[in-house]
């Protein structure tokens, strides 16, 4: 069969997906929802008469249920859960935090705006961070590791938890691509010190933006709840803050429109990745016994928030090949190292990290006085993250795919290996 590339018929045309995954679920349960905060004419969260109906309130007790963490705060995105994070366990100036050098730039951002050190590290064949790397990286400046559980992927929280219980270091993990996901039938967010989650649009659900923290530690859920409201100090709740003097604080509180969108929007998660799941399954059978491509690989498969499909082509050369021909046959499909633009998923592209910048001189955490460590940064510090993103070919998957887009993917696949590999 000749090649959609060299003239022939393509194996499929018509979409694929959609541009969100949350978006196709936004139906009748969100406009029932944020009609009841409208009806309510209640906006903002803390209102002291109904502390109790509220929907950020019950977007937090769905978390603390589905995570089964004793704590759980809504904030207004996940680089904010990040920042709150990190400050409410402690983490500032003069520390190390090791993070993978392919992650969204917020996490990397949000070490810095805690005032600490970001320390990038490889990430493995899983594309999250390698175990192997965060041992060579610690130092006696190291703090705490991000885990940032990648592309639905869960991180290999085993090895990491044990590493960072012999070197006493907190483990926050990043899990803004993989809500929902599990490792070892425990909620993904739930695992480390603390977890955080993202509800931007781009992520598995929506509340328009959004985040949460998620803590199973009194303290850092108290310090967290501190920094997230500047006006903490007027509510009802505070008096349950356990002895704790107050400080300076941010404005990170979600309102309840963004709540009652989360709300809907969470409320179906399992549905959702359970159909996300039979598709990437049945993509992942029907290629697995190509030889000439190599699956990514998933530290505990039946946790997989399953968004995308992923496979290594044997080189970067045949990976640009196989993804353009792929495309002609009708399957979208990126290079994870050369997705046609500035990708801040990349840390080759952090200018401001790799320069050591910050808002201030003043403020910069790398030149801070109680900074002793001396990372550095070089574009080709990771080369194993490049050699396996320049090599990775990745497929997105959506809840609304049928069976029939699943085969077509299959034989679409099958088709370009034919002609790439023999
Ligand atoms: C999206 C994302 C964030 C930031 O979340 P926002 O809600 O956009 O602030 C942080 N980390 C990762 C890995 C992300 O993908």
């Amino acid at each position: 069969m000749k090649l959609a590339i060299d003239g022939g018929i393509p194996v499929r045309n018509g979409p694929w997906g959609s541009k969100y995954i949350c978006t196709e679920e936004i139906s009748e349960k969100e406009k029932v929802y944020v009609l009841r905060v409208l009806d309510k004419k209640r906006l903002f969260r803390w209102e002291p008469e109904n502390i109790e109906d509220s929907e950020v309130s019950k977007l937090e007790s769905l978390y603390s249920d589905r995570l089964n963490v004793s704590h759980t705060l809504a904030v207004n995105s996940g680089t904010s859960a990040l920042i709150a994070a990190l400050v409410a366990a402690g983490i500032g100036p003069g520390d190390e935090v090791i993070i993978p050098a392919f992650t969204f730039i917020a996490t990397a951002s949000a070490v810095v705006l805690a005032g600490a050190i970001p320390v990038i590290v490889d990430v493995d064949e899983t594309l999250t961070i390698s175990p192997e790397a965060i041992s060579k990286a610690i130092t006696k400046h190291t703090k705490a590791i991000i885990p940032v559980h990648m592309k639905g992927v869960p991180s290999q929280m085993d090895e990491i938890m044990k590493i960072a219980k012999d070197h006493k270091l907190i483990v926050v993990e990043d899990n803004a691509q993989a809500n929902g996901g599990t490792y070892k039938g425990r909620a993904l967010g739930s695992i480390g010190d603390v977890g955080c989650f993202s509800f931007q649009q781009n992520k598995l659900i929506t509340s328009g933006e959004g985040g949460m923290i998620a803590t199973n530690n009194g303290e850092i859920f108290s310090r967290a709840c501190i920094y997230h409201d500047v006006g903490l100090a007027f509510r009802e709740t505070s008096k349950d803050l356990v002895n704790h003097p107050f400080f300076p604080a941010e404005n990170y509180r979600m309102s309840e429109l963004n709540g009652a969108v989360g709300l809907a929007q969470s409320e179906r998660i399992d549905d959702l990745i359970s159909r996300m799941r039979k598709l990437k399954l049945k993509i992942v059978e029907g290629i697995q016994d190509i030889p000439s491509i190599e699956l990514q690989r998933i530290p505990d498969k039946q946790g997989d928030s399953s968004s995308f499909v992923i496979f290594y082509a044997p080189s970067s050369l045949i990976a640009l090949k196989f993804s353009m021909t792929l495309r002609k046959e009708g399957i979208p499909n990126d290079i994870l190292r050369s997705r046609g633009f500035v990708d801040r998923h990349i840390y080759t592209n952090w200018d401001y990290i790799l320069n050591k910048r910050s808002f201030s001189d003043a403020s910069n955490p790398w030149s801070n006085r109680l900074y002793k460590g001396d990372v550095k940064y070089t574009p080709d510090m990771c080369q194993q993250t490049l050699n396996l993103l320049s090599r990775a070919i990745s497929i997105p998957l959506f809840q609304n795919l049928t069976v029939r887009d699943c085969d077509d993917a299959i034989e679409a696949i099958h088709k370009v290996s034919k002609h790439l590999f023999s």
